[in-house]
């Protein structure tokens, strides 16, 4: 049922929006330039992959 959002505290409110977050999944730092990259991806910026180079630049 609806709820008018004036009867809604800001607590309450807060507390439901603490599942709402603004990030991207699966990122993780890389081993070998420290950069943020998708995990089980080829890192950007530096092309390596499992501690080895697999972009040539
Ligand atoms: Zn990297």
């Amino acid at each position: 049922m609806a709820v008018p959002f004036r009867k809604t505290s800001k607590t309450r409110k807060n507390k439901r929006r603490t599942h709402l977050k603004l990030r991207v999944p699966g990122m993780v730092e890389c081993p070998d330039c420290g950069e943020m990259k998708l995990s089980h991806r080829v890192c950007k910026s530096c092309g390596s992959y499992k501690g080895r180079d697999v972009v040539s630049k």
